[in-house]
């Protein structure tokens, strides 16, 4: 017997996940100069960790002999401060990633279906598949998320229905108005999972708490990988009811965030000047990169997050030329998007120097 025979289906069709290149690996496949390179392909925060997140950080390392407090005390308590929810209504993940995995486990089963759109975060599907259960994609109308068309998908099996607004990689993105009459068409077996990795950017995020207090489905999943700019801690949490909580804590390992991870997460939420900062510069650089696409005459999905979509005709094309000079991009290709590049926003001088190579390679 073979191992592929041995293992469970669901985790052999999945779809492989595959990562915007790091700058090393790219310098060291085309003989680039690693400090000439810009990462825009994963909507990483070109200003860095927040300063306060470092240095808590580097003291939470000088304790690493020790175990962290499994039930994330101090950051469920900054949380709970944050929303006026209650301590029991969070859930920390490694990753927001984790916690749709954690999803998985709760509810998803063989039989089981989850309703999501075409080319949303490709971790939905991935989730769904490995827990044997049917991922049902409803197609994008211009790009857009018709809510209505999601409503509609749901069967007397489906139990998650998934959403990101602002969705990843398209940037799409749902006024509190669609989410709202969502959550209150979807029957009681149905649960939303509203991905919310780029709230933070915009200028009013939907809030989500009257639905919960109306005993409506629903938890919003948040991440420090993005504003907060601590990507490689891997760090993020949910909010719901209290009894969805504690039914997704059960299939939560005991230590699953390590912690030098949550100790930079807590002091991430004091910095409130960093993540205006964050999002004052990243809507300045969204508005420079929209301009500079719209004088190429490119067409693009006007987003709400870190990023934004372009079509640039040979997506594949384009992305390698621009890589041979030293600007990695991310062509969405395996969402079913060939002729697009997701572009994240840089620093002002980062966007600068990506209108400027894209016009140069547009041209070749
Ligand atoms: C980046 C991103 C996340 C965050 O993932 P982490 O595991 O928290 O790093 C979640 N959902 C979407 C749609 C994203 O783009």
């Amino acid at each position: 017997m073979t191992y592929a025979e041995l293992a469970n289906p669901g985790i052999l069709t999945q779809p492989v996940y595959e990562p915007g290149k790091p700058i090393d690996q790219v310098a060291r496949e085309l003989g680039l100069d690693p400090a000439g390179i810009i990462k825009l392909a994963s909507n990483e925060n070109p200003f860095g960790p927040s300063p306060a997140a470092v240095a808590a950080g580097e003291r939470a390392l000088r304790e690493a002999q020790l175990y962290p407090d499994g039930g994330y005390y101090a950051l469920r308590q900054k949380l709970a401060a944050k929303w006026s929810l209650g301590l029991d209504q969070f859930v920390i993940g490694d990753g927001s990633n984790e916690l749709i995995e954690l999803l998985g486990h709760a509810f998803l089963a063989p039989g089981v279906e989850c309703v999501m759109h075409q080319s949303s975060f490709i971790v939905y599907k991935l989730v769904t598949l490995m827990f044997g259960s049917t991922p049902v994609e409803v197609p994008l109308v211009d790009m857009r998320q018709d809510l209505e068309r999601l409503a509609a998908a749901v069967t007397p099996r489906t139990r998650l229905v998934f959403l990101a607004s602002p969705a990843n990689p398209v940037g799409a993105t749902n006024t509190a108005e669609e989410i709202f009459a969502l959550v209150r068409s979807l029957p009681p077996h149905v649960i939303l999972v509203l991905d919310e990795a780029y709230a933070e950017f915009l200028d009013a995020a939907p809030d989500l708490r009257p639905l919960i207090a109306e005993g409506r489905k629903v938890i919003c999943l948040r991440t420090f990988s993005k504003i907060y700019g601590l990507a490689a801690l891997r760090v993020g949490y949910g909010y719901a009811a209290a009894e969805l909580i504690a039914i997704v804590q059960r299939a939560r390992q005991p230590f699953n965030v390590n912690g030098i991870a949550a100790a930079a997460a807590v002091a991430a939420l004091d910095d409130h000047a960093f993540v205006d900062k964050c999002r004052r510069e990243n809507a300045a650089g969204r508005a420079q990169l929209g301009d500079g696409f719209r004088k190429l005459g490119l067409e693009f999905v006007p987003g709400g997050g870190n990023f934004l979509l372009v079509k640039v005709g040979d997506g594949a094309r384009v992305f390698g030329a621009l890589q041979q000079r030293g600007l990695i991009t991310r062509p969405v290709k395996p969402y079913g998007l060939p002729e697009w590049l997701r572009i994240t926003v840089g620093t002002r001088a980062q966007n600068e120097r990506l209108l400027a190579t894209l016009a140069e390679v547009l041209r070749t």
